[in-house]
């Protein structure tokens, strides 16, 4: 019994680095972190064990507590695994728009799950503001009804300082340091927060790049009426309060097309099965071909898999 883990939270990170071998591009070798090797198959398992840990150390979580969170499924599913395996009672709260996939493991896992109907005029699998502020809204009633605990990834630096420390120094590690960007795909922003930041206090010249959806390109400072993309997990056209300037040396897009094409294209080429943020990711490196020099390395990750979207357009042919 010497190779064994106390419980599945031990499994979480520690995720391989691949090569991407087929991705057509002349200048740079992609290299894509697969964050769905962990328990909950996605990159926020990280942050989940690590907000509840973090409230258990302040004692602001006790056993018997009642855990809530507003999440597009990943955060809430990791959550769902940390409270199963902790004891705690959980509640997610989502909008009716997001992949069926992630709601019935949600439940599997114990989760409560409330779904908040979609707004008037707005389409399944398809992430809007408006129905991302109706969520925010029933999240905080249930949350002072019910005096329960709410980890915020949108505001709890835990999102940020996990990646730092684990996904950021495992890229580190696993790349020996070779590493001339790095990009990401922007939700609450703590992957890219965090992982850039622990590359840039490694060498302050890695080029960092948030990605956004074409149609939502509100870091980048375009202004935003309203977001409706299909790329899950991100595109929220919110700043996060910890969202540092200073990390980012250009904004790169791509549109729902480039992200399912790519994502597609790693499934069927590369033997890699990602969700859209994935193909998102891939596809805004590629971008980066046609500026880098020759033998440059783009590192980015792969937040969830594939199999969170059956139901969806995403690998539908
Ligand atoms: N992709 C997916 C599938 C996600 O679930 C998330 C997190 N919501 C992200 C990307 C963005 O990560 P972050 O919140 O750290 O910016």
């Amino acid at each position: 019994m010497d190779d064994v883990r106390a419980s599945v939270l031990s499994t979480i990170g520690n995720t391989p680095l691949v090569k991407l071998n087929r991705t057509g591009c002349r200048n740079i070798e992609i290299y894509v972190k697969l964050e769905y090797y962990s328990p909950g198959f996605s990159i926020k398992d990280r942050i989940a064990i690590g907000m509840i840990e973090d409230a258990e150390r302040k004692g602001i979580l006790k056993k018997g507590d009642t855990v809530i969170g507003k999440t597009s499924g990943n955060t809430g599913i990791g959550l769902a695994i940390a409270c199963a395996v902790k004891g705690y009672k959980f509640i997610t709260v989502m909008s009716a728009g997001n992949s069926m996939e992630k709601t019935v493991m949600l439940k599997a896992l114990g989760a409560h799950v409330v779904l908040v109907p979609q707004q008037p005029g707005e389409e399944p699998d398809v992430v809007s503001r408006k129905d991302n502020e109706a969520v925010e809204k029933k999240t905080d009633e249930l949350t002072e009804e019910l005096h329960a605990y709410r980890p915020n990834q949108y505001i709890n630096p835990v999102n940020y300082l996990i990646h730092e420390y684990t996904t950021g120094s495992e890229i580190i590690k696993q790349s020996d340091g070779n590493i001339d960007a790095f990009v990401a795909f922007v939700g609450t922003g703590g992957t890219f927060v965090g992982i850039s930041s622990a590359l840039k206090k490694f060498r302050k010249d890695i080029k960092c790049y948030p990605v956004e959806p074409d149609s939502a390109q509100f870091l980048a400072g375009k202004q935003v009426i309203t977001t409706r993309h299909k790329i899950q997990g991100g595109g929220h056209a919110v700043k996060p309060p910890y969202w540092d300037e200073s990390l980012v040396d250009g904004y790169l897009s791509v549109t729902d097309d480039e992200a399912i094409d790519t994502a597609r294209h790693l499934a069927s080429k590369e033997g890699i099965f990602p969700g859209f943020s994935g193909g998102a990711n891939v596809a805004a490196a590629m971008k980066l071909d046609k500026t880098m020099d020759r033998g440059s390395i783009v590192v980015t990750v792969l937040p969830d898999s594939g199999l969170k979207y059956l139901s969806s357009d995403l690998y539908k042919f």
